[in-house]
């Protein structure tokens, strides 16, 4: 079994005003550094549209119509402060969600050994009802209920290491004792929300906040102490990672100095509790990260880590 890619051409037509660093071209980076030919045993596959209903097993009907109708047929449409539609957003938005279902109902199935999905918009901060932070659809929040839903599975656990805290993560699983959800992320920084002591209603969330200027290791003692142990303990059926490069030290929005080498070792350490309770079952959805070359080459070394499963 090989590892599955999945990504998208109709994610590049989710537009934004110039200067804003969730572009078209974080994709094409990715996609470029993957055409290396280490990467030709990669399965690959499109991301097909998530049907709405699904999208709905995170995000009420009428907030994902709302979605619908604020598309604008040209030009943009703002959203929120720093989240804009353009015509193409929303087919890009169903995609990036219907990629990571996708590479569930893949993994389940044995087809694949583990996924990555590179597709844009990302996810995490989409709340329950809110979208914000470049985010629509939460994307990893859906594959994780969508492998309950439709596969049965009891557990999931959701593993966010990107810079931001996925507040809207947090805030779909905040009463829901079978997804533990655990983030490293800067603090202070945008949104604001990832403090140690929010727990959820079943001590089912695990913020891990990092400082500004830290690195490799504090985020792997961070990973080591707080989240990794409480990943084994709750033993899932499949873990969700909510992977986002912007805590790498090239990037431009946060003020973290990992490296390619932590993005190798957490992919490793995830991989090895997931062989040990999850049949080695890894769905990677692409979150943020700003610096092209950093988002690349810590893309490649995610995927080349996956590969190695
Ligand atoms: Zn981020």
């Amino acid at each position: 079994m090989s590892t599955l890619l999945v990504t998208h051409p109709a994610c590049l037509d989710h537009i934004v005003p110039q200067g804003h660093p969730e572009r078209p071209d974080r994709m094409r980076a990715i996609e470029r550094a993957l055409e290396d030919e280490k990467f030709v045993t990669l399965a690959r596959e499109q991301a097909p549209m998530l049907a709405l209903e699904t999208v709905a097993l995170c995000h009420p009907l009428e907030y994902v119509e709302a979605i619908r109708e604020a598309s604008p047929r040209e030009g943009m449409a703002q959203i929120d402060g720093d989240t804009t539609m353009s015509p193409g957003s929303f087919e890009a938005a169903l995609r990036g969600a219907g990629g990571a279902v996708l590479a569930v109902d893949e993994v389940i199935a044995k087809k694949a050994s583990n996924a990555f999905v590179a597709t844009r918009p990302p996810g995490h901060h989409a709340e329950k009802t809110r979208s914000m932070g470049f985010c629509f659809f939460n994307n990893a929040a859906i594959a994780a209920r969508y492998a309950q839903k439709k596969h049965g599975l009891s557990r999931v656990a959701l593993v966010d290491f990107d810079v931001h805290h996925g507040n809207g993560s947090q805030d779909i699983f905040w009463d829901d004792k079978t997804v533990l959800y655990c983030s490293t992320h800067e603090m202070p920084l945008y949104p604001g929300s990832g403090a140690r002591n929010e727990r959820g209603e079943h001590n089912n969330i695990v913020n891990a906040p990092l400082q500004s200027g830290d690195g490799g290791v504090q985020f792997r003692a961070a990973m080591e102490n707080a989240v990794l142990p409480r990943v084994a303990e709750f033993k899932p059926d499949l873990i969700v990672i909510s992977a986002g490069f912007d805590a790498h030290m090239r990037d431009p929005l946060a003020s973290l100095n990992l490296t390619e080498d932590d993005y190798v070792w957490i992919t490793r350490r995830l991989m090895e509790i997931a062989d040990g309770c999850a049949g080695g079952r890894v769905v990677s959805v692409l979150e943020g990260g700003y610096d092209l070359e950093g988002l690349a080459r810590s893309a490649a070394a995610h995927v080349t880590t996956l590969m190695r499963g």
